[in-house]
Formats: C-alpha cells, structure tokens, sequence
C-alpha cells in the first residue's frame, strides 16, 4: 500500500469517538464522566469494512487514472489491451481502442462495442457502424481521414447491455486520455453513456441537442446514437440537423486559430 493511501485511510478510520447520550446533568452531579456515553465508534465499526473497501477501490482508480494520465498512444493501447479492471474483460473477446487518425480534428465517441465491434476490434463496424459511416460521409467526412472514433467502454457488455456506472467509471480514464493525445477540434457525443460521461450530466439527449458544450476546453456537440436511429426513424432528421450543426461549428473553429501545442 503506498505512503499516500495509508496516510489517506488512516485519516478516513474514525477511531472511538465520544457523545454525550443523555441530556446535560445538572450542576454539580458528580457520576463518572464516561456513565450515559455512547461509543459513537460502535456503529460505524459495523460498515467500517465496506467503507474501507470503498475508499480503497477510489483510491486505486485514482492511482490508476494518474498512472493512464501519464501514457503516450503505445502504452495506452498496450493497457487497454491488457486491461482487467472491471469483469467485462471475462466476457470480451478483445478490447475495442479506437480507430481513426490520432491527429484529428474530429472525434466521435460512442457507447462500447457490440458483437461484431468485439469480434474484429473496431468500433462500429455493424449496422450502427455502417448508419454512422453513411453519416460522416453526408457531411464530407471518411473514416479514419482527419476522424476519431472511440467509445466510453472498450470492451463489450455482455448482450449488448447499458453499461454499469462501475464499469465507465474504471475505463473513462482510457477515454480522457485519447482525448488529451488526439487534441481534436470537435467532439461529437454520440448517445447517453457518451454524453452522460463528457459533460457529466442526467440530461437527455433531447435536451442537449443544438448546443456547444466543452469537455476540457474542446468544442462538444451531443447527438442521437447511430444504433437508436436504426430504431427511431422519425429522429433521423434530427440527427441530421445535429450533423449539420457540427460541420458548421468545425467550419467556424477552422477559421480561428488552433490552440498552441
Ligand atoms: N455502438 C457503439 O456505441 N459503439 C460501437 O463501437 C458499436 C456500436
């Protein structure tokens, strides 16, 4: 255990502390000091070991964030291939980094992979994929040409479930990261779980639509998840518009200066 993390829990463990049960005596009742005390202690000791566990796993995941702050593309890709910090690496058949140009300017970010995302080790390359290729190329964009994208999980949630608040919080730090590497120009939210974890917010996607937001400083615009548009065809336009406004907001970030390296 590291010098900091014992400092920090012992600091956490309240020890014994004292409190007066009953009303104040009044003066000059002489009984014992510690008669009608409770031991304050007493109670807390019962959760102290979930507590404990608790701090502990926020400790490790801010270890581990500071540790994955620190990485260039080479050490992040190996830690993410190797990653073991929630159980969906028991289930993946392989961690989904990302694809696209590490220099872009643009960069969406999706949920976590699915089936055919898990078994070929790239983002969106099943029907939502081929919806969200359809989509950058309506707006003058390729794959991989001056285009990011990733996702908030990197590894698959079995049956192509939401992903658990555990599991975002353990593989954000693998997103924040690629982030900070890729530097782009424009982030394009795409979904709940990627909007929920940028902007940290409860919003829904309705709500957030049409409007610039900043994660970190860089230019982030929410829309619908390529996968519900498959579901919700009346959205479709709405995507679109999103779409629309995104390129238009790229256009106007291209004519300022780009930020100093
Ligand atoms: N949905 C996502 O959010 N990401 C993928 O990579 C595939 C489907």
């Amino acid at each position: 255990m590291s010098a900091r993390r014992e400092r920090i829990l012992a600091e956490l463990e309240i020890g014994p502390r004292w409190r007066l049960r009953g009303r104040a005596r009044p003066p000059g009742d002489r009984r014992d000091e510690s008669e009608g005390r409770l031991r304050v202690g007493d109670a807390e000791a019962a959760d102290a070991p979930a507590r404990r566990e608790a701090v502990t796993a926020s400790l490790d995941l801010d270890d581990r964030a500071a540790r994955i702050a620190r990485m260039g593309w080479a050490d992040l890709k190996a830690a993410v291939a190797t990653c073991e910090a929630c159980a969906l690496c028991r289930t993946r058949t392989q961690p989904v980094f990302g694809v696209g140009d590490e220099r872009a300017a643009w960069l969406i970010v999706g949920e976590a992979p699915g089936a055919e995302e898990d078994a070929r080790g790239e983002p969106f390359v099943g029907q939502a994929g081929r919806l969200l290729d359809s989509m950058l190329t309506a707006i003058g964009l390729r794959r991989g040409e001056n285009v990011y994208i990733a996702n908030v999980l990197k590894c698959r949630p079995p049956g192509n479930r939401n992903p658990e608040p555990y599991e975002v919080a353990q593989c954000t730090p693998h997103l924040v990261r690629q982030i900070e590497l890729i530097r782009p120009r424009l982030i394009l939210a795409m979904g709940r779980a990627a909007a929920q974890t940028l902007l940290h917010t409860e919003a829904s996607i309705a709500s957030l639509r049409g409007r610039i937001f900043r994660y970190q400083g860089v230019p982030t615009i929410v829309s619908y998840h390529p996968a519900y548009l498959l579901r919700s065809l009346l959205d479709k336009s709405k995507a679109w518009e999103d779409l629309c406004f995104a390129r238009a907001t790229m256009q106007e970030l291209q004519t300022a200066p780009a930020p100093q390296s």
